[in-house]
């Protein structure tokens, strides 16, 4: 099992570590801040650095035993100590995007009494669905405006982790229909906006709203009676 760095640190971009296994051209290391994917937040990219050499990591996943396993696109030994480089702008981007999905998702759910169906989490445009019956476009400036307020608020956003008993006895902390949160050990993982929303996530995300910066619909679309599809952008 792989020590998931990025859930203590979000903002951790560089390490140091041991590959501990090697699978073709991809390894596992013993400690990474590389974030596998998942949850609607892509993969990190970014370099380890071996020697004097920098090997491009192009992908990134976990397997079912908590091994983090990172494509590099040749050969390295079970045992060599490797520096890993984070690309920052491209995870800082999706950390600032996830964080408004949280937003997103909360002022959805207790002003419209919508339910997340999908996210696709990006660096520069995020697109996220929901059942929301009765939600016209003309309701579009509201959202955007609720979701600008919480933003500005700078609320702190911090993680920490519960049992998984108390997780299922509080049901508010699923929010996506078809995708359970990982359990790990038997605990949960839960992101919370300090003042404003709970939910169990994963994913790594800026330390407060204010970081996410102002945002805005880029696109809506009907898709059916009830399922809606925002697209959200964010200014630099
Ligand atoms: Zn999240």
């Amino acid at each position: 099992m792989t020590e998931a760095l990025y859930h203590t640190d979000a903002y951790l971009r560089l390490f140091e570590a041991r590959v501990t296994a090697v699978d073709g051209q991809a390894v596992a290391l013993d400690r990474t801040a590389f974030y596998p994917g998942g949850g609607g937040q892509p993969c990190d990219r970014g370099h380890l650095g071996l020697g004097g050499e920098a090997v491009a990591v192009t992908a990134v996943r976990e397997d079912d035993a908590g091994g983090i396993w990172h494509r590099v696109g040749r050969d390295l030994g079970a045992g060599d100590t490797v520096r890993g480089v984070i690309d920052w702008p491209y995870r800082h981007a999706l950390m600032r995007h996830h964080g408004l999905m949280h937003v997103v998702n909360t002022v959805a759910r207790d002003r419209y009494g919508g339910v997340i169906t999908g996210v696709q989490i990006g660096p520069d445009r995020s697109r996220i669905d929901f059942r929301l019956a009765g939600f016209s476009r003309d309701r579009v400036p509201d959202l955007e405006r609720r979701v600008n307020e919480v933003v500005e608020r700078g609320l702190p956003v911090r993680s920490s982790t519960i049992g998984e008993e108390e997780f299922r006895r509080r049901p508010e902390l699923v929010r996506t229909l078809n995708v359970l949160p990982p359990v790990v050990e038997g605990r949960v993982r839960i992101v919370t906006i300090e003042g404003f929303d709970a939910q169990a996530c994963g994913g790594t995300h800026v330390h407060s709203t204010a970081e996410i910066g102002r945002a805005q619909v880029a696109r809506f679309d009907n898709k059916g009676k009830d399922n809606k599809r925002f697209y959200w952008d964010l200014s630099a």
